[in-house]
């Protein structure tokens, strides 16, 4: 087939056809410990100075606090899933969820609780200072912490902050921000955002404090704990009140019951669930995921947009490729090529997007932030146009998977490796796709256990600490993988499908538990010892 034939060159996902053709020491926090080793491992990068694996172990290790047992965090789950739409999908300024997005929603809640303050207090504030502490301070620099906790203190709201506000203020970093308080305006910048104590007697690693000040007075002040995947708590937090699921279920067998029995697709007993959990009505369930894949789909589009030549920031100088990728595969000649080329095109772009800085949706973490958007795009106004309610469902069978890694296994690379964040992010996708073309629950499942099963045992190992290599590429092969699996779930046999997904949920757990922990986020070996960057 060439060029010329008549073949349309819009719609690049069309046909199906040619596309079927280090250890953490005992007792240390393991999050802390990895993040300081990363950082550690870019400013040798940078620095040119070899730093050996026992100082690097030492230097990781001389700060890190331990957790507070009351933390909600550190309480394990049991029972049904309970994880809600909004717990799980978080929009937030990348690269990391902790570093970036839980700061940057930290310092957007002090502004909100200081915008309900009386009259009379506002009216003598004079000034408003965050303070970071532990692994927030030690490594947030690296991380452009600073920045996202300005931006949500000026009043940006994580989930829609514009990610040219973002760069503004890491090229501009002397600019000055009236913050309106009630009557009350206070000047800001990123002088008022301070790298305080990176050791101490801290609840959590990444802690943090906001207050407004009028003079020495402090008029309101909060602690809180950026605890990891965008979550955050505060001194004296207790966990929201939920209310029991109308489908109970813990594992994929009694999810698909459910929805079997009742005749629904697993989507509407996600749907069901968060209805009745969280006590919100269909339409703002639906504004909430119209949200989220909206801002998938503009993360796609802003990483396309990207200037060819654009190199992306840290030490690895890493040339952005989404463009050329996208463009390049557009002149392929067969479809099959086009439809690979765009898929995988989509995936680097938002992936880019992260390494930027700029805004990405946490499905089911930052590093794994180019597979759903690729797949959505690619299923919407980016290639097979299928309408928004079925895109919408699919977000929702997605969801239904990752509630079920997170509740048996982790998202966590540094607890599992890359399994389980491309791993679990390429199973979501593979769910939504055949969500999407109304594929049975059976099918749903297969295609997410198929996807998940040939990522088991990938591990975590990004170059000098930064989430580009190997996870840009990355994303795009999980997304791909994604296709593949819906491909083979949509047209094999699907009740001689072998594996189940709960079973290949226990061997994600096993194998993380067994999993060397040099292999899980600590730039340690693989790839991050292996590149030689000059
Ligand atoms: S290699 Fe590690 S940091 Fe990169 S995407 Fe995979 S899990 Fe995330």
């Amino acid at each position: 087939m060439s060029k010329n034939d008549n073949e349309t060159f819009n719609d690049p996902l069309d046909s199906t056809d040619e596309l079927v053709s280090k250890a953490v020491p005992p007792g240390v926090d393991r999050r802390t410990f990895l993040m300081r080793s990363a950082v550690i491992g870019a400013t040798a990068v940078i620095t040119g100075r070899v730093i050996s694996a026992q100082e690097q172990v030492q230097r990781a290790t001389a700060a890190a606090p331990a957790l507070d047992p009351k933390l909600n965090v550190v309480q394990k789950g049991k029972g049904p899933v309970m994880t809600l739409l909004d717990e799980f999908y978080k929009v937030g300024p990348g690269p990391s969820s902790s570093h970036t997005i839980g700061p940057m929603r930290i310092t957007y809640d002090f502004y909100q609780r200081a915008t309900k303050l009386p009259a009379d207090k506002l009216a003598k504030a004079t000034a408003l200072k965050v303070h970071l502490f532990g692994s927030l301070s030690a490594t947030g620099k690296g991380h452009g912490t600073e920045r996202a906790a300005l931006a949500g203190l000026v009043g940006k709201e994580p989930a829609t902050v514009d990610p040219l506000f973002l760069d503004s203020l890491r090229d501009k970093p002397d600019q000055v921000f009236p913050v309106k308080l009630g009557d009350k305006s206070i000047d800001v910048s990123l002088k008022d955002i301070v790298y305080d104590a990176t050791k101490g007697d801290f609840k959590h690693p990444n802690t943090m404090t906001a207050k407004l000040m009028a003079g020495n007075e402090v008029v309101l002040e909060q602690e809180y704990y950026s605890v990891g995947g965008g979550f955050i708590e505060w001194k004296g937090y207790t966990p929201p009140k939920k209310n029991p699921p109308k489908y109970p279920y813990a594992t994929m067998k009694e999810l698909r019951a459910h929805a079997d029995n009742n005749k629904l697709t697993i989507a509407q007993v996600i749907l069901a669930n968060e209805m009745s959990i969280s006590g919100k009505s269909e339409a703002e369930v639906f504004a909430f995921v119209d949200k989220i894949t909206n801002a998938m789909i503009a993360t796609v589009k802003s990483g396309l947009k990207a200037p060819e030549d654009d190199v992306l920031p840290g030490p690895i100088k890493l040339h952005s490729k989404a463009a050329t990728v996208y463009r390049r595969a557009m002149d392929e000649p067969y479809q099959a090529d086009r439809g690979i080329g765009a898929l995988s095109a989509y995936a680097l772009a938002a992936s880019e997007e992260n390494g930027r800085g700029h805004l990405v949706i946490t499905a089911p973490t930052g590093g794994s932030a180019g597979v759903m958007p690729a797949l959505v795009y690619g299923l919407g106004e980016g290639g097979r146009k299928l309408p928004a309610e079925k895109i919408r469902m699919g977000m929702l069978a997605a969801a239904a998977i990752g509630f079920l890694c997170k509740h048996h296994a982790t998202l966590s690379a540094a607890e599992g490796g890359c399994q389980a964040e491309i791993g679990v992010a390429s199973a979501m996708a593979a769910a939504l796709t055949a969500s999407t073309h109304d594929a049975s629950s059976r099918v749903v499942e297969n295609a997410a256990e198929s996807a998940l099963e040939h990522h088991l045992g990938m591990t975590c190992d990004p170059v000098a600490g930064y989430v580009q290599v190997p996870c840009i590429e990355r994303c795009a092969f999980g997304a791909v993988k994604a296709w593949t699996a819906y491909a083979i779930a949509s047209n094999e046999i699907e009740t001689r499908h072998k594996v189940n997904f709960d079973e290949c949920v226990q061997a994600l757990a096993q194998t993380a538990k067994d999993m060397n922990s040099k292999y899980k986020e600590t730039s340690e070996a693989g790839l991050a010892v292996s590149v030689v960057l000059c």
